[in-house]
């Protein structure tokens, strides 16, 4: 069985194809999406999901979230005594899911399809798939999370129409891509975004207005999680905002209660910047994909955030109509990731759909040119594979000589976007022989080859000489990472993850305890009576008084501080 994998910033999600339809899988604590969080207990034992972002605010050093914008770079982080690159945490994320799948399935599984933003470039793409493995699955192929939106929204199946976009705002992140169903082939056109921009933001936006309403000193109390109180106290006010006119700010220091009323109003009103930057990228997808706003068929909603009303009537502004929404915006990529693998295992239903990438960025290599008083300008990019190119895709450009009795031309190899290569990635270098003859004389033609692993293939031939070099690009950072490879695989291995039938029971705990650190006085002594009691209960290792006291616990942390959310 294949499952497919939607490893978001914020949330994941797994589901996978089942009786002729993508359904979704529950975690240990019956949730479908798993916060993207990572936590090391005081025994040394892995925390993942939503007990390990509840302790984001009472152990910051131990917990690491968002660590997706940390993918494909070196950089690592210290939780506890020990020390995690993304790819790690990554890993540990999907570990997770794959046990979820396991048990909900009933047998192994190993083998997945997992989504990555459409902008991932090549090391970003490399590491998830590593993450992949390190989890123990053969990732069996990276899809971009558009193409997932359109395949669990069914768009395959209609025939073909003009292109549609995907407007996707998620916890930290803003994407949008057009897409096209061509022949049978779903095709991502073009993507753009900003990947500083989504859910969180909007969260800043209501604690600006509480603390202008909230007592000075109560923000001056020396309360260590004053900053996480305040985002939670945020995220909960917002989500209430989407179903009402009006919702109190809710924030708990030491004894003190403090409630401030937001208005539906008065948060959009001061969301207006935030709403006017979801304008530009969509322009932008527009503009690269040369497609007319008018002739979309559709526009997709995908991502939590866009439940928020106040983006859906941006939306419905900008473009003159109602988007589509009738799939639950957050469980959108991991359904289609699902339709993927059931396309993967050939499951007869989706036989006919085939699927096509896009290469994410331009490649190409550097270049001189005469500048306007004819002298010469060097590092200058020249583009071979534009960016938003279907792959696999070949592309030629043809290169002179620049000075009389050249011996050679280098060829530098460059990925991204600037004009100047120096603010591109060097991705490789070729020095190719040409016979000597006057500057100019001599033309050679430069084959770039890009397919859908990643791998690019350089051929450079020579007309003069008849001779063709060739070089294969593979990234250097991903061949020592490789090698490291079993050395990570081994430091996961050697981590104990707290067992998984006592989920529950811990993320209840985690949310105690962080109630616990966030009150004092009276408040504090309750929670910890209620923590004493429900400890009681877990040592009597019978199920039906477990059950009983955590709902007890639960009922009253609930009354404390306002009901749970994912
Ligand atoms: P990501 O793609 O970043 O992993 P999601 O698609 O799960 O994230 O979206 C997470 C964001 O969605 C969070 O910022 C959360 O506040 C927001 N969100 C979820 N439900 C709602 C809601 N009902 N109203 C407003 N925002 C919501
Ligand atoms: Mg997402």
């Amino acid at each position: 069985m294949i499952v497919g994998i939607d490893l978001g910033t914020t949330n994941s999600a797994v589901a996978v194809w089942r009786d002729g339809e993508a359904q979704l899988i529950p975690n240990a604590l019956g949730d479908f999406l798993t916060p993207s969080a990572i936590s090391i207990g005081e025994d040394d034992q892995v925390i993942v999901g939503l007990p390990a972002r509840d302790r984001r605010e009472t152990h910051p050093g131990r917990t690491a979230t968002a660590f997706k914008r940390l993918m494909g770079t070196q950089q690592r982080t210290k939780l506890g005594r020990h020390l995690f690159d993304a790819e790690q945490l990554s890993a540990l994320i999907l570990g997770s899911l794959k046990a979820d799948a396991e048990t909900f399935l009933g047998e192994p599984v190993t083998e997945a399809v997992i989504t990555v933003p459409a902008y991932f470039n090549d090391r970003q793409r490399k590491a998830t798939r590593r993450a992949g493995e390190l989890a123990g699955f053969n990732v069996r192929r990276l899809l971009n999370e558009p193409t997932a939106a359109a395949l669990a929204y069914g768009l395959q199946d209609r025939g073909e129409k003009e292109p549609f976009l995907v407007f996707d705002l998620g916890g930290g992140t803003f994407d949008v891509s057009i897409v096209e169903i061509f022949d049978g082939i779903i095709e991502v056109r073009a993507s753009a975004g900003d990947n500083r921009l989504g859910g969180e933001d909007f969260n800043e936006i209501v604690v600006d207005l509480a603390r202008k309403e909230l007592p000075a000193d109560l923000l001056e109390l020396n309360s260590p999680n004053i900053i996480e109180l305040q985002r939670a106290a945020a995220e909960r006010t917002r989500r209430a905002l989407s179903e009402n006119d009006s919702a109190d700010f809710v924030i708990t220091i030491g004894d003190r209660q403090e409630k401030v009323q937001i208005t539906a109003a008065a948060f959009e009103a001061a969301a207006e910047p935030l709403v006017a930057r979801l304008r530009d990228p969509v322009l932008r997808s527009l503009r690269d994909s040369g497609v007319m706003a008018e002739t979309l068929s559709e526009i997709v909603l995908v991502g939590g955030a866009t439940r928020m009303p106040i983006v859906r009537r941006a939306v419905t502004r900008m473009f003159g109509r109602f988007p589509d929404a009738t799939i639950n915006a957050d469980h959108a990529i991991a359904l289609g990731a699902a339709v993927q693998a059931g396309l993967l295992s050939r499951d007869e239903a989706l036989d006919e759909v085939r699927l096509t990438d896009v290469c994410p960025f331009t490649l190409g290599v550097n270049n001189a040119v005469r500048d306007a008083r004819g002298g010469m300008q060097t590092g200058i990019f020249s583009p071979i594979i534009e960016r938003n190119t279907p792959i696999p895709a070949s592309r030629v450009n043809y290169y002179h000589t620049i000075s009389d009795n050249q011996q050679a031309i280098v060829f530098d190899i460059y990925q991204g976007e600037a004009r100047e290569v120096k603010h591109n990635i060097k991705l490789g270098t070729m020095r190719i022989p040409v016979p000597p003859k006057p500057a100019g004389h001599v033309t050679v033609e430069c084959r770039f080859s890009y397919d859908t692993s990643g791998l690019l293939e350089v051929d450079v031939t020579v007309p003069d000489t008849g001779l063709t070099y060739n070089l294969v690009i593979f990234d250097e950072d991903a061949k020592i990472a490789n090698q490291q490879m079993e050395q990570r695989r081994a430091v996961l291995a050697q981590l104990k993850v707290h067992p998984r039938d006592d989920a529950t029971n811990q993320a209840v705990l985690a949310r105690a305890a962080r109630c616990y650190e966030s009150f004092i006085a009276d408040r504090r002594e309750l929670v910890g009576t209620w923590i004493l009691e429900f400890e009681a209960a877990l040592a009597a290792q019978d199920p039906r008084t477990i059950e009983h006291a955590r709902k007890q616990i639960t009922t009253a942390l609930d009354h404390l501080e306002g009901e749970r959310f994912l």
